[in-house]
């Protein structure tokens, strides 16, 4: 890293831009960015070469990058070393938040609020999936339960409880979901990865899930048959256990209870 990256780095993790989540070095297609905020789709390039063929490289770059969605801000390394707070507030401009109007109190409850916000959205969405998921598994006969694993935004794995199907005790959608993400990875652990599940998880579930690495449970309708996050027992909770994974429960709790219960309420007549 160069002093002016370095310097732009710290800026862009420190206070105002804490929300945001800047990440250093990440792969976005063929090409590795130098900050980017995933959430809210922008890259900010350093650039130190002014040549002609790396300014076409460049542009090609930028080309690039913007079909996959992506703002990109590219600023010279003088820039960002001598002209910190003015690339500082050309990224805010970019990330549409008037940096003048707000006090540095308000925007970082601001930013708190907004990332929240966005956390609860993006929830809802992957759990949608994973009710999608569980509707394929009561279609298949099996009981409804479906399960997503997400890392940075993307779907990386997918499942639904299927072990009467697969003659397979532990073909729970969980499992399958975490088989297939850690496939996708080429990596037995998922750190930084959020898994959705429509019931509450089993006590294999959550060793699995703890197994992973996962970094963040969501899980919609509570399990009073085997759910081990509180319902009947609560490893979640066991600090030798538990080092990683932070669970939240109750999401679209409804929809995800209703899917079972019409299910065995089926299977009863
Ligand atoms: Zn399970």
């Amino acid at each position: 890293m160069t002093d002016a990256e370095r310097k732009l780095w710290q800026r862009l993790r420190a206070g105002r831009f804490s929300g945001y989540k800047f990440k250093r070095q990440v792969p976005i297609g063929a090409y590795i960015a130098d900050f980017a905020c995933i959430s809210a789709k922008l890259i900010v390039e350093v650039d130190g070469g002014q040549h002609l063929k790396q300014l076409e490289r460049d542009n090609l770059r930028t080309f690039h990058l913007e079909r996959e969605g992506f703002q990109v801000l590219r600023v010279w390394s003088d820039d960002a070393l001598v002209r910190t707070d003015e690339v500082l507030n050309m990224i805010w401009q970019k990330l549409n938040v008037p940096a003048a109007a707000l006090s540095p109190a308000l925007s970082r409850a601001r930013e708190r609020e907004s990332a929240m916000e966005d956390a609860g959205q993006h929830d809802k969405v992957f759990m949608r999936e994973a009710l999608t998921l569980a509707r394929q598994g009561n279609d298949a006969g099996e009981v409804p339960v479906g399960a997503v694993v997400v890392k940075d935004g993307a779907i990386i794995g997918r499942g639904f409880n299927q072990p009467i199907g697969a003659h397979d005790p532990t073909a729970h959608a969980e499992i399958m979901a975490l088989r297939e993400a850690a496939a996708q990875q080429g990596n037995y652990r998922l750190p930084g990865c959020t898994l959705y599940v429509t019931l509450e998880p089993c006590a294999m579930c959550v060793g699995a899930i703890l197994h992973a690495r996962i970094e963040r449970v969501v899980f919609g309708a509570p399990d009073p048959k085997t759910g081990a996050c509180g319902s009947v027992i609560d490893l979640t909770a066991v600090q030798k256990l538990n080092h990683h994974a932070r669970f939240t429960g109750g999401m679209l709790a409804g929809e995800c209870g209703e899917l079972l219960k019409t299910f065995f309420a089926g299977r009863r007549k």
